[in-house]
C-alpha cells in the first residue's frame, strides 16, 4: 500500500502560469499587480475594510501586535492550545501573555471563563478559530466591549469560514490569516494576510508593512516624497508568491468543497466509534461553519493515542498530533512564575490526533484510513 502523507502541497491550475507572468512583467518585489488582485479579492468577497498581503501568518500576527500599541506589562489573553506564533507575536511587543483554557467540547477558547482572566492591565483578547471553526464571538465581544479591549482574530486556519453568517477575520478589530503550505490555500509555501477592520489602524498598518516608511502613500500620489516615519519591518511578500496565491484563489470554491467532502466522509465513517464513546468526534457549533481545514478527533488517553499513531504508522498512514500546551512550554516556564491549571488544554495536548487532509487526497484513501482506525478500536 502506498504511503498516505499527512499533507501534500498541490497545484489547482495556473500557479506556474501566473508566476511566469510576474517574471515576464519584470515586477517582482511586493505590492505589485498580483498582490493588489489578491487583496481586492479578500476585500470584495469578505467585506474586510483593508487586506494586506504579508509573508506569513506569523508576520500578520506581529503586525496586529504592533498595531495594539502595547506597553510593557500589558496583558493579552491567548488560548494555550494554539501555535506558538499566536503568543509569541505579543511577547515580542513586551506584553505579558495570559493563557486561557479551551472549551470542553471543542479546542476553541472558553469564552465563559474569560472574565476571570481580566485585570486592569488586560488590553487584548486573541480568539483562535481552531480547525477553521469559529469561536463564540458574541460572548467574546461582550467581554471585550465591557472592558474596552481589542480583539485580534487568529484566523490562520479559517479562510472562507463564518460565524453567524459573518466572515471570520472581519469580526475583531484586526485579523490574521496564513497561506502556509499546510493551510487550505497557499502562497507557494509561505504567506499570510493582515485584515484591518477599523479605519483608525489603516495608515499605520501600511507604514509598518513598508519598513516604517510612508511609501504606500507616495505610490498612491498622496504625498510627493516618502521617508522614515515609524517602526516597521519588511512584511511584503514577493510578487511570485502573490501570483501563486492568485491561482489558488481562483479555485477557492473547488478547494473548499473537496476538503469539506473529505471531512464529511471521515465523519460518516467514524460516527459509530463516536457513538460508542471510543473517540470524541469534532463538534461544529450551530453558529459556525466548517471549512474542511482539518479532520481531528480526541482519544480517551495519551496511551491510546500513542498506540493508534504507531498502528497507523505501521500501515504507512501519517497521523500526527499537536499542539504541546504553550503554558507548559520550556519558554513559558523559564520566563513566568505562574502555573495555570488548564485541564481541557492538557486533554487536547495528550489525546487529539489529526488525520491526512489535503486537496488531492482520494476518497478511497479516506476509506482506507477509516477502516484501519475501526480495526484498531474493534
Ligand atoms: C499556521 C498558524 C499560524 C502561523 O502561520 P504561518 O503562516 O505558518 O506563520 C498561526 N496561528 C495558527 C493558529 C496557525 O495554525
Amino acid at each position: 500500500m502506498a504511503l498516505i502523507d499527512f499533507n501534500r502541497p498541490y497545484l489547482t491550475g495556473k500557479e506556474a502560469h501566473y508566476m511566469y507572468q510576474a517574471v515576464f512583467n519584470k515586477r517582482l518585489s511586493g505590492n505589485g499587480m498580483f498582490t493588489k488582485k489578491c487583496q481586492q479579492f479578500f476585500e470584495d468577497r469578505y467585506g474586510f475594510k483593508k487586506a494586506l498581503l504579508v509573508t506569513s501568518g506569523t508576520d500578520a500576527l506581529e503586525m496586529c501586535a504592533m498595531l495594539c500599541e502595547l506597553k510593557p506589562g500589558d496583558e493579552v489573553i491567548v488560548p494555550s492550545y494554539t501555535f506558538v506564533s499566536t503568543a509569541l507575536a505579543f511577547i515580542r511587543e513586551g506584553a505579558k501573555v495570559i493563557f486561557a483554557d479551551s472549551m470542553e467540547g471543542n479546542p476553541n477558547i472558553d469564552a465563559e471563563k474569560l472574565e476571570n482572566l481580566i485585570t486592569p492591565r488586560t488590553k487584548v483578547i486573541v480568539p483562535v478559530h481552531y480547525a477553521g471553526v469559529a469561536c463564540d464571538m458574541d460572548a467574546i465581544l461582550d467581554v471585550a466591549n465591557k472592558y474596552h479591549l481589542m480583539v485580534v482574530e487568529d484566523a490562520a486556519q479559517a479562510v472562507d469560514s463564518y460565524y453567524k453568517g459573518r466572515p471570520l477575520g472581519s469580526i475583531g478589530h484586526l485579523g490574521a490569516f496564513s497561506f502556509h503550505e499546510t493551510k487550505n490555500i497557499t502562497a507557494g509555501g509561505e504567506g499570510g494576510l493582515l485584515v484591518i477592520n477599523e479605519e483608525r489602524f489603516l495608515r499605520r498598518a501600511e507604514i509598518l508593512w513598508e519598513k516604517g516608511t510612508n511609501r504606500a502613500e507616495f505610490f498612491r500620489g498622496a504625498v510627493n516624497k516618502y521617508g522614515w516615519v515609524d517602526t516597521g519591518s519588511s512584511f511584503l511578500p514577493a510578487e511570485i508568491n502573490a501570483a501563486f496565491l492568485w491561482a489558488q484563489l481562483e479555485n477557492l470554491e473547488e478547494v473548499q468543497s473537496k476538503r469539506r467532502a473529505l471531512w464529511e466522509r471521515y465523519y460518516a465513517g467514524l460516527q459509530d466509534l463516536g457513538a460508542e464513546g471510543k473517540i470524541s468526534l469534532p463538534q461544529v457549533p450551530d453558529y459556525a461553519t466548517n471549512n474542511g481545514h482539518m479532520f481531528y478527533f480526541v482519544c480517551r488517553s495519551l496511551d491510546e493515542r500513542t498506540s493508534l499513531i504507531r498502528y497507523l504508522k505501521d500501515k504507512e498512514i501519517q497521523a500526527p498530533f499537536h499542539y504541546l500546551a504553550l503554558h507548559k512550554s520550556d519558554y513559558y516556564l523559564a520566563n513566568n512564575a505562574e502555573r495555570p491549571n488548564l485541564p481541557n488544554t492538557d486533554r487536547y495536548t495528550d489525546c487529539l490526533i489529526r488525520l491526512p487532509m489535503f486537496y488531492e487526497l482520494q476518497f478511497e484513501d479516506v476509506d482506507t484510513i477509516v477502516n484501519e482506525i475501526r480495526m484498531f478500536f474493534n
